[in-house]
């Protein structure tokens, strides 16, 4: 990833002047009217970013990792089967979550780099209570195809990881037949981390747990934090107190929403699409190795092996002395073997490709 003070801090080579302006103006009350406006058409966006006409799709006001939380825990009673996709760091966790909230976790474990085989994860049981997976596992680079879990899921819920998918690559919630969804918006979506856009389905808040253990994330109660109008039908919003909202957070994904659909999602698919190519194959043109098998790599987040001999850690300390651009270590098993290059939101340009190739030349010496 280019390094993070240069996606977020003021400044000409700031690529998100929209969120970083959202996030300098004078603070709003949570019950500012003009402050529930910007959360109703937050939410709205949200559906169109998710491909979603869900009512119940808001910013959950915490991370990613609670988005997991959140998914899990107001869907799984103790007992439950959950059949969960692990092809990486980030399904790993959803077995952790899941067993936590007292599911009968089964893991469908797969090397990881590998996307998830659909025919081993729809067979693993003959009747889960929830199916989960990671879209785009951000640990390993690799594009996992939803779509086809939700074809044969049979009455089980679809729970989803689209953290790093989420206005980077294709996602269509209601096609795809995500019941229950989670991101975050620190990655394609070009704003600071602190926010899990969130979706549920009427299928999956209808089997939803009565009291689940979390009193922060049960779904139950956010219906009057976006207002219980807006959850039955899109109407204005009835607020009753459950958290004091992030204003300015909200402020910051509205603004960094409002680029990306003005922009056009399908035209934000491709760029991300054509700035992932072009890295990818100038890498190759470098000699290094790519991680993924072509057909299941990520635009948005590229992994190439680190040479042999070459030390990962110093490569990494270079590109960010030298060129002020940071690049991920590998995750798990892959820490020092494996370099994860970010080129998400708005750095998904070719000059950004042209910048990264350039800096790993240098440092590598090729
Ligand atoms: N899922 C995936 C695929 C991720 O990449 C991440 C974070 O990078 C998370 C979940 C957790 O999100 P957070 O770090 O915002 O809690």
């Amino acid at each position: 990833m280019i390094r993070e003070r240069h996606l977020l801090g003021p400044g000409p080579s700031n690529p998100y002047p929209e969120a970083t302006r959202a996030l300098a103006q004078p603070l709003l009350g949570h019950l500012d009217p003009e402050f529930l406006r910007i959360m109703d058409e937050t939410c709205e966006m949200l559906r169109t970013v998710w491909g979603t006409q869900n009512a119940r799709t808001l910013p959950l006001s915490a991370t990613g990792s609670a988005g997991m939380e959140a998914a899990f825990v107001n869907t799984v009673h103790p007992g439950d089967v959950v059949v969960v996709a692990v092809n990486g760091l980030f399904g790993q966790r959803m077995t952790d979550v899941a067993a936590r909230c007292g599911a009968e976790v089964v893991a469908v474990e797969h090397e990881w780099g590998q996307p998830v085989d659909v025919d081993r994860v729809l067979s693993a049981h003959p009747s889960p209570t929830v199916i989960a997976a990671v879209h785009a596992e951000t640990s390993t680079g690799v594009r996992s195809d939803v779509a086809a879990l939700g074809a044969g899921k049979g009455d089980a819920l679809l729970l989803t990881d689209a953290v790093t998918s989420i206005g980077g690559i294709e996602l269509r919630a209601d096609d795809w037949g995500i019941d229950i969804g989670y991101a975050g918006t620190q990655k394609c979506l070009g704003v600071a981390p602190g926010l899990a856009p969130f979706t549920i389905g009427d299928r999956a808040f209808e089997r939803r747990v009565e009291k689940p253990r979390s009193w922060y994330l049960d779904l139950g109660m956010l219906g009057g934090y976006v207002g219980e109008a807006g959850v039955k039908d899109g109407g204005k919003a009835q607020r009753t107190y459950h958290h004091t909202a992030p204003t300015a957070m909200v402020a910051s994904l509205h603004a960094g929403l409002t680029r990306i659909l003005a922009e056009g999602l399908d035209a934000v698919w491709a760029r991300h699409q054509a700035a992932g190519d072009a890295l990818q194959a100038g890498l190759q043109d470098l000699g290094l190795e790519l991680f993924v098998a072509e057909g299941s790599r990520l635009p948005e987040l590229t992994t190439v092996r680190v040479p042999e001999g070459v030390d990962s850690a110093a490569v990494r300390t270079a590109l960010l002395e030298r060129h002020g651009i940071e690049i991920g270590a590998g995750a798990g098993p892959y820490a020092s073997s494996v370099w994860r290059i970010g080129l998400m939101g708005r750095n998904a340009r070719p000059d950004m490709v042209l910048l990264v190739l350039a800096a790993l030349e240098d440092v590598l010496g090729r």
